[in-house]
């Protein structure tokens, strides 16, 4: 594959990756991290709004900037490979230029959406080499192996960029699971050694890359890998796996078991994790930085609005509210006269300036402006939710 390079200048951009520790708990392995990308700095605890496919529902880059997210999960590999294709994105100047976002970007290899197509066998299949898939409108058969997969990243131009790996399902056993995990091994090798040769994006700054662990609910593959992973020297080191973010109870086991191989310096990514800011505040406390999961903008195309904020209790937070399982279901028509905001002192745009009863009227109506405003309160939450941990790591409660 060849493609154009343009000519964007690169000059007001920093040429680094960096991570360091800037201040950690007194008493959990909850911990502030500062890190350099080439499109700028992120202080964690960060969550990651996902732009699977170059664009989040209703939302634009200037929604995303008003609920304080200062990094995105942009264009998956996979999406990117069916539509608009890699040609599309490096003639229009790479992911950032395309969707109009300046600010630092992670992206994935594909593994996870291999993983989703592959319980269909007639779409995907996977063997040592990489998945194989046909595109969903041309049919052509597309091969995703770890070569393909880090050479679409640098025309996706991400700033930090995923080594290829296979997702573990849960229910196949550890059979499976070492079987994945092992592939994951190997493709991981091929991954850094892709990148290793040119570092570089296709818009000449340097991308990070992480590698991921996997090993699904076992303790000892769950170690294994993570001595790979480290032993591999990445940029940063992300845990995986279909278990992590889908039930917080393993996923905050597992990183119990490959939190002490960590080292302290590198930047911690649990894929998946943030069905509600509850999530968050869970991975945090064990020593997570950055998250990334669809359900706050899904829940809130579907009228479930987050309701609640973090409260001090044993020198960590937990998300408490009155309302049952901290959220407002905004169809119910107590809402249709309710003058007051989603929340009273909840400083996201949308509680700024609109009701419930608005906000009820507009859901019923089914109404794209009701999908803007409600994925803005969600994600603003989550962000919130981040803002506080990181006070109370420093000392600051707000
Ligand atoms: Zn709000």
């Amino acid at each position: 594959m060849r493609f154009r390079q343009t000519k964007k200048k690169v000059s007001t951009m920093s040429n680094i990756f960096q991570s360091e520790l800037v201040k950690k708990h007194p008493s959990l392995p909850a911990r502030i991290m500062k890190m350099d990308t080439p499109h700028g700095d992120v202080l964690t605890p960060a969550f990651m709004p996902v732009a699977t496919r170059a664009f989040i529902n209703f939302m634009t880059p200037n929604d995303l900037i008003e609920t304080e997210s200062q990094i995105i999960l942009g264009g998956n590999t996979y999406h990117m490979l069916c539509s608009p294709g890699m040609e599309t994105i490096s003639t229009l100047g790479g992911m950032h230029k395309f969707m109009n976002w300046n600010k630092p970007m992670l992206t994935d290899s594909g593994g996870f959406q291999v993983f989703s197509l592959s319980k269909n066998g007639k779409i995907c299949k996977i063997d040592s080499q990489g998945a194989h898939f046909k595109h969903p409108n041309t049919g052509k058969l597309i091969h995703l192996t770890p070569e393909t997969s880090i050479e679409a990243q640098k025309i996706i131009g991400a700033d930090i960029i995923m080594a290829f790996d296979e997702c573990t399902p849960e229910l196949g056993g550890r059979e499976v699971a070492l079987a994945a995990m092992e592939r994951t091994h190997r493709w991981l090798l091929q991954s850094k050694e892709a990148h290793t040769k040119n570092p570089n994006s296709l818009y000449g700054f340097k991308q990070a890359l992480f590698g991921i662990i996997q090993g699904g609910s076992h303790r000892d593959l769950r170690e294994m890998s993570a001595e790979f992973v480290l032993q591999a020297d990445l940029d940063g080191i992300a845990i995986g796996g279909e278990i992590i973010g889908f039930d917080m109870a393993k996923t905050s086991e597992i990183i119990d078991w490959v939190r002490p191989m960590l080292p302290e310096n590198k930047i911690r990514y649990t894929m998946g994790v943030g069905l509600n800011p509850q999530d968050l505040i869970d991975v945090v406390a064990k020593g997570i930085d950055i998250f990334d999961c669809v359900a706050p903008t899904r829940n809130a195309r579907h009228g479930s609005l987050y309701y609640g904020k973090p409260i001090l209790k044993d020198n960590w937070l937990t998300f408490e509210s009155d309302q049952d399982k901290n959220h407002l279901l905004i169809k119910k028509s107590i809402y249709a006269n309710d003058d007051s905001p989603i929340m009273e002192d909840c400083e996201c745009h949308t509680c700024k300036n609109f009701s419930r009863g608005y906000l009820h009227f507009l859901f019923k109506e089914k109404s794209v402006a009701y999908s803007q405003l409600a994925c803005v309160h969600n994600i603003h939450v989550m962000q919130n939710v981040c803002l506080v941990m990181r006070e109370l790591i420093l000392g600051e409660p707000g």
